[in-house]
């Protein structure tokens, strides 16, 4: 198969197979392994952000109400508060902050890289995905006591929706019973159960719902598989234990100590640390993972606008869904060293001075369609190079009969 560039230029091209492409043998023991697996693979590269395309999160919002309604925000009420708060989590997610610990860090401050987006799922669509349900027996939000229902997820499993698929915020009022009782602490508190996330606090305090896009965000990042950093260890090296203070005092330990990481109680709650949006990506590319369920699949479908040209040295050790097509431009370098998927229809190309390297790449599409295959550039005798070390697999290409492939022409 032939494809000429325009004849100024002189380029053909040739769509290779798998074997076609094995130019090298390596042992696969003398290279690094296992880096599909850990949270560094999955840090956004700051001189290539649209390397890690941005992930969209669905989100719906539920607000929990007694019968006589006398508990809750509704209608246009319930309906502005959840936008606000939808929009100032994103916000925030969108403006990370440097880590205030440990003291004198030096850790970078990358961007997050994933956003919410309130959903309807079939049938609710004039909802817009913000619903108010009025129900006396699971309405409320108990943390403390007898009727203590932290982890009950009756509420989840009653009035959720397309939880397979969306991240579900309850906004539940403390029970009015419990808010009588003087050793009662009325606060702002939080649980994720699954892809369900329970909050409380919110209508009695009457502040604004931007007050509690921290708590938000926070349960969001359990869904996500973030852990809290303060007393044991959640995986990362760059969030620090400590004494968990809800803001800087003039007292030891909180005049030094305190954390404004999302995943900590305290006042901030917006700096999240590279390992801990590497955490994020790793589990949203997981393809057996709850979270990637959660994420609107841009990757199906090719986005000619979002294709990535790669110009200089690069090395892809974590699995990516990219949106468009990916072009190794010459002098461009790209290893591949993961799961890599291709939009349907969409294509990888070498340019002829430019260098593709796979290393137990598994180059595919992700839902399960067909893209065209690697197309490899060549201007006189110089042609696109790529390696094929070990260990890699091409899935979801035409196939094509390797002599016809080869005759090139020029
Ligand atoms: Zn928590």
């Amino acid at each position: 198969m032939v494809l000429s560039l325009g004849c100024s230029e002189q380029i053909s091209q040739l769509i290779l197979s798998l074997e076609e492409v094995a130019t090298v043998e390596q042992d696969a023991r003398q290279l690094d392994q296992g880096t599909c697996n850990i949270p560094a693979s999955y840090q956004p590269d700051p001189d290539h952000l649209e390397h890690s395309p941005m992930k969209y999160l669905r989100v719906n919002v539920h607000f929990m109400n007694s019968l006589d309604s006398a508990n809750n925000y509704q209608g246009s009420k319930a309906r502005a508060f959840a936008k606000e708060l939808i929009e100032a989590a994103n916000f925030y997610l969108g403006k990370n902050h440097k880590m205030a610990l440990p003291v004198g860090n030096e850790t970078p401050v990358l961007p997050t890289r994933y956003r919410y987006r309130i959903t309807s799922s079939r049938g609710y669509e004039k909802q817009n995905g913000i619903y108010c349900h009025y129900d006396d027996q699971l309405f409320s939000f108990v943390t403390k006591g007898r009727a203590r229902n932290t982890y009950n997820r009756d509420v989840i499993k009653r009035f959720g929706i397309g939880l397979d698929s969306i991240i579900n915020v309850f906004i539940m009022p403390h029970h009015p019973d419990s808010v009588k009782s003087r050793s009662y602490k009325v606060t702002e508190a939080g649980v994720a159960l699954g892809s369900g996330v329970k909050i409380t606090g919110l209508f009695e305090t009457g502040k604004p719902a931007s007050a509690y896009r921290g708590l938000v965000n926070h349960e969001i990042g359990h869904v996500l598989g973030l852990r809290h950093t303060w007393s044991s260890n959640d995986g990362c090296a760059d969030t620090p234990k400590h004494p968990n203070c809800w803001n800087t005092t003039d007292e030891p330990p909180c005049d030094s100590l305190a954390s404004n990481n999302v995943m900590d109680y305290n006042a901030h709650q917006f700096a999240y640390s590279p390992c801990q949006i590497g955490k994020v990506h790793a589990n949203i590319s997981r393809e057996s993972g709850r979270a990637r369920k959660l994420v609107v699949p841009n990757w199906c479908n090719l986005d000619e606008k979002k294709t990535i040209y790669v110009t200089d040295s690069v090395t892809w050790s974590g699995a990516k869904d990219l949106e468009g097509n990916l072009v190794i431009e010459d002098g461009g370098y790209l290893k591949v060293n993961c799961r890599l998927s291709i939009p349907k229809d969409g294509f990888i190309s070498v340019a002829p001075q430019g260098t593709l390297e796979l290393f137990k790449a598994r180059i595919h599409n992700a839902c399960g369609d067909q893209w065209q295959g690697i197309r490899v550039n060549k201007r006189g005798k110089t042609e696109g190079n790529v390696i094929n070390l070990a260990g890699n697999k091409i899935e979801n290409v035409p196939i094509l009969p390797p002599s016809d492939n080869r005759n090139t022409g020029s």
